[in-house]
């Protein structure tokens, strides 16, 4: 199979599980968006995905980011690329610079650091809120018992657009809890979006209303 062959048969095969999932579910989300990440995947198999129809794409890395899109955003305008990882402080500008969207606010410093970006640049990317639900102290992402705190300080106070809250469920466990955790959060905190959800888990997190759902090796194919 081609490379275009075989990119379009495995988009189709996820939006397909996706697709699936969202009509098994009780009270799906109004949409659930794919994201593809294409963290260490090379420009080439990025354009072969965008062929196929692809246009929102999740990075972890500033840096690999801004290497891999600022041709292909020129390129492709429609594109929609998403910060998915951790984010420095002394990243921020560059950060707000190149992504669409941001997954990853986690701490009262980034919050302040994003609203100077916006205020030098007049522009900010749509925020979501990371819930470390697992309280795993390796994780980025605010605990739970905080995250109220922090989205009133980010979006109330400071009138940063966050839209959403975003997880990692540890490893170990069942997402599932994780989930609804989450979806708890934001319902309570009347915010619209969910990113919850990777390769191995989407089609849960899809059942616990996730609007986008972060998808990798299931596309690309293991990374290396
Ligand atoms: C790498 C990554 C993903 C995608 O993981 P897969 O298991 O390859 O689908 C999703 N979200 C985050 C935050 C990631 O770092």
């Amino acid at each position: 199979m081609s490379l275009s062959q075989e990119s379009q048969s495995r988009l189709d095969a996820i939006v397909a599980r996706i697709d699936a999932a969202r009509k098994r579910s009780v009270r799906p989300a109004p949409f659930t968006h794919l994201i593809a990440v294409s963290k260490t995947h090379g420009v080439e198999k990025i354009e072969a995905l965008i062929e196929a129809g692809q246009t929102r794409f999740g990075e972890n890395r500033v840096q690999e980011a801004k290497a891999k899109f600022t041709d292909l955003k020129a390129r492709h305008p429609e594109l929609e690329l998403h910060l998915i990882g951790p984010l420095q402080s002394n990243k921020v500008r560059d950060a707000v610079a190149l992504f669409d969207y941001i997954h990853s606010l986690d701490r009262p410093k980034l919050a302040q650091a994003l609203a100077e970006a916006r205020t030098q640049s007049g522009h900010c990317p749509a925020l979501f809120v990371q819930v470390n639900t697992g309280e795993e102290p390796q994780k980025s992402g605010v605990i739970p018992s905080e995250t109220a705190a922090l989205v009133h300080l980010a979006r109330d106070e400071l009138a940063l657009p966050v839209v959403g809250l975003m997880c990692i469920p540890p490893a170990e466990d069942a997402p599932a809890v994780h989930f609804a955790l989450l979806a708890n959060l934001a319902r309570d905190l009347g915010l619209e979006f969910l990113s919850m959800g990777m390769s191995a888990d989407f089609e849960t997190a899809i059942a616990f209303g996730a609007t986008h759902v972060r998808i990798g090796s299931a596309l690309f194919g293991e990374r290396d």
